[in-house]
């Protein structure tokens, strides 16, 4: 309730400040050093003495890092600021509403984490990542805004207009029956009629005369208290204001709301040469809507829907009504189709896959250089869809495609959460996708004054090239677009001058490379990952600030979906692919329709998602019809309603169909349920996962296998592995993953002491220094990380020994 959010324009305002301050001491420090010397030259270093690249450098930094607070005092904030997710549409909309409080992960006390009462229509309730984060990463609901803050000046003027009485003029006996007054958090005075007060005040700012429509008034009767603050970071929502009207037969108040239809043909008007075009700021200064912040919409009493507001039963008389229940949602949590017939944790489950869904992240990727990207080729509109979608532009930058969907065990290659796909559809070109990889080079200057050149390398005068081609470099040290690019291969050829330029000292760390058989160079060029091919796409060269040449390079891979690639529905639903079936092998309906997706029934049951059933029913009538499907949450459409559409148009009421099996002929026992679904392809592929290894690169110190795909390393037989094999007395084999094909190693020891002892096999001789023991001496075998361990110990003054029996 009385929390703040720090914006953008308040960080950077306590960043500038902080490093003007520091700005500011450091030149009062010069002056005063230069003036205690007799130095002081007013005309000279007045100006030149004041370092102005502080600020500028302060802020880059502070932006580039996300490392807020510029003096060191208090802790630095981290993660400030954050590079823009631009996966898709929908990840980059929602990262722009997300919040952060500054409580540590690893706190284990649940009140900060859990949904507030009060954040109702504030915060999205499903918008959340798992793990660490939970609840204290949240997202703003769609109306939300917050408060840029304004003068409590004008505030102070209308009290004392109002014959607000002031501190100075009141004596203490007034206090007890007037209601006291509090302009951001400061008592002011006390006022006789808090009633008129409030009434006036508020009339004020509905009508814009004055008083800001972000200022917050609340009247708190049970301390008799006003208070009124104006300050910036509070969370607000509109809601649309209630009237008192009157039935005219009974003469009976009725509240109404302020909006009429006339208002709301002025929104629709959108002929923006029109004077009476309105948009949404007019609804507000015309005092039809208002934006209420939590503290004061605890004294308010808020209708759900336009049609509760004649309810006579209410506690009291309605001052407000919601705009629609469904505005609760955040960005993503809009996106789901029928979310309320959802288990909770499923919506919240695809809030966070939304975000890794691949689609059409921005309509002019292909003049942009992201790092990475991925492009759906055919991204579809969904056929069932919310109405905030409309305004979240999910229908023009979609990221998903209407399959048809079957719910089945078919073949068993659908088990635990994997899913059939068609593969005539798969070469249709159903969820295909182009992956974009971008990354930059730049010649450098070098301390000491050499300066990197992009050229081709020569490896006559090149020292330290790279095991890749460097065939694929044109002569200007850039590969040119188009060219097919495999693993290793060199995508930009650059080199630095060995030999010290004319009037540089030798003891330059960079010159100190030693001419190597009359080589001049040193190469210095980019090549591609190990694991890493496609077309060079575009390449990109111009001068950075500093005047160096700097290149762009844009890879480009065409990801046809494989088993194991990653797909989910829009209700936390999600699978890899298990298997792959043609056309022919595919169940098919009496009309001939084939699945693209079959999905197993055992997905449904245990996790609830009934949103994923009713979006396939209502898609399938969509179709059938050719309009567009309204999932909206917390609307009059039903399951009965949609069933009895399907079945008016000849097909079974619940989306049934008689299907039969593709690689006999024969029917399938049970009735199929089978209808589009909007499915989404992740980002997640095998082929950025897939890895095997036999022999390799080990590390240095325990000359174990390095870890990691990207650095080629081995797969982990970890402590469970080693536990089962255990159990199953596969003693050899434990033996051969742990030692031979791990970090296999041999030692002499003493036989006396147990001690390492020195063995020269070349020689044959031995030699035990402790023991002066030459002949009695073992040779054994042992991992190297516990020979290395027993050094250790070793050294710590511990003798491990190794008594051979
Ligand atoms: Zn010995």
């Amino acid at each position: 309730g009385n929390k703040r959010l720090d914006l953008a324009g308040a960080l950077l305002a306590t960043l500038f400040r902080q490093l003007f301050r520091q700005m500011v001491d450091e030149t009062q420090r010069e002056y005063r050093r230069l003036v205690n010397d007799g130095h002081f030259n007013m005309e000279t270093d007045a100006l030149d003495r004041i370092n102005s690249k502080k600020i500028t450098n302060g802020l880059k930094y502070a932006l580039a890092t996300g490392n807020w607070n510029a003096d060191r005092t208090a802790g630095v904030r981290t993660g400030v600021s954050q590079v823009l997710s631009r996966l898709t549409y929908a990840s980059s909309l929602s990262q722009l509403r997300r919040l952060n409080s500054p409580i540590g992960r690893d706190g284990k006390l649940a009140k900060p984490r859990q949904l507030h009462n009060t954040l109702w229509g504030m915060i999205c309730p499903a918008e959340t990542p798992e793990g660490q984060a939970v609840g204290l990463v949240k997202n703003l609901a769609l109306m939300a805004e917050i408060s840029v803050g304004s003068s409590s000046e004008p505030v102070l003027t209308f009290l004392e207009e109002l014959t607000t009485d002031t501190l100075y003029e009141i004596s203490t006996q007034d206090i007890p029956d007037a209601c006291k007054i509090f302009v951001n958090g400061t008592w002011l005075g006390i006022h006789r009629d808090q009633e008129y007060l409030l009434d006036t005040i508020r009339l004020f700012r509905r009508r814009g005369e004055g008083i800001d429509a972000e200022v917050s008034i609340v009247m708190d009767h049970q301390y008799k208290e006003l208070r009124i603050h104006t300050d910036s970071g509070r969370v607000l929502r509109p809601l649309l204001i209630v009237d008192d009207g009157r039935n005219q037969d009974t003469d009976t108040p009725v509240p109404k709301l302020k909006m009429k239809k006339r208002h709301i043909q002025k929104i629709r008007n959108q002929n923006p040469d029109d004077p009476n075009n309105w948009s949404f700021s007019h609804l507000v200064s015309q005092g039809l809507v208002e934006y209420l912040d939590i503290a004061e919409e605890e004294t308010m009493m808020i209708a759900m829907r336009m049609k509760d507001l004649g309810n006579t039963r209410a506690v009291a008389r309605y001052t407000h009504c919601e705009v629609h229940p469904s505005l609760i949602l955040g960005v993503c949590g809009s996106i789901i189709p029928f979310p309320d017939h959802n288990q909770s944790p499923r919506n919240t489950y695809q809030s966070a896959m939304g975000k890794q869904a691949m689609g059409l992240y921005i309509t002019n990727y292909a003049l942009r250089m992201d790092t990475m990207a991925h492009v759906l080729f055919y991204p579809q509109k969904p056929l069932v869809g919310t109405r905030a979608m409309e305004h979240l532009k999910f229908r023009s930058v979609p990221s998903g495609i209407n399959a048809i969907v079957a719910i089945a065990c078919y073949s068993g290659y659908n088990q635990e959460d994997s899913v059939i796909m068609c593969q005539s559809a798969i070469d249709r070109g159903l969820f295909r996708s182009v992956y974009f990889r971008a990354f930059s080079e730049e010649e450098k200057r070098r301390f000491g004054g050499g300066t990197e050149v992009f050229e081709k390398p020569n490896p006559r005068e090149c020292v330290g090239t790279k095991p890749g081609s460097y065939d694929k470099l044109d002569e200007d040290g850039l590969v040119s677009e188009g060219t097919r690019i495999s693993g290793l291969d060199i995508l930009v050829g650059k080199t630095i001058g060995l030999a010290p330029p004319p009037g540089v000292e030798a003891n330059d760390e960079e010159n100190m490379v030693p001419l190597v058989g009359g080589k001049t160079k040193k190469d210095m060029s980019i090549g591609a990952k190990v694991t890493e091919n496609g077309v060079v796409d575009k390449v990109m060269m111009t001068v950075n600030d500093s005047g160096s040449r700097f290149v762009k390079i844009r890879l480009r891979s065409i990801r046809v979906p494989q088993i194991g690639d990653k797909f989910a529905s829009r209700h936390g639903q999600k699978g890899t692919v298990g298997i792959t079936y043609r056309q022919e092998d595919m169940p098919f309906s009496a009309d001939g329709i084939v699945p693209d997706i079959i999905v197993n029934p055992h997905a449904i049951p245990s996790r609830m998602t009934i949103g994923h059933l009713i979006e396939c029913l209502l898609s399938k009538v969509s179709a059938i019809k050719g309009v567009e499907g309204d999932a909206t949450p917390f609307t009059d459409t039903t399951v009965e309603g949609i069933s009895a559409q399907l079945q008016a148009n000849g097909y079974q009421l619940r989306g049934w169909e008689m299907m039969r099996n593709g690689h006999t002929g024969r029917p399938l026992e049970a009735q199929i349920f089978l209808g589009p679904t909007y499915y989404q392809r992740l980002k997640h592929m095998v082929e950025d996962k897939i890895h095997s290894r036999s022999n390799g690169p080990v590390t240095m110190l325990t000359k174990q296998p390095l870890e990691g795909r990207s650095k080629g390393g081995g797969l982990r037989f970890g402590e469970m592995e080693r536990d089962c094999m255990i159990s199953h007395g596969a003693a050899a084999f434990l033996k051969e993953r742990l030692m031979d094909h791990s970090d296999a190693y041999r030692v002499h020891v003493c036989n006396i002491c147990g001690l390492i002892a020195i063995a020269n096999l070349k020689n044959n001789q031995f030699q035990c220094r402790g023991c002066s023991n030459t002949t009695e001496i073992s040779q054994i075998q042992l991992p190297y990380a516990s020979k290395l361990l027993f050094q250790e110990l070793m050294s710590m003054g511990i003798a491990p020994r190794m008594m051979v029996s």
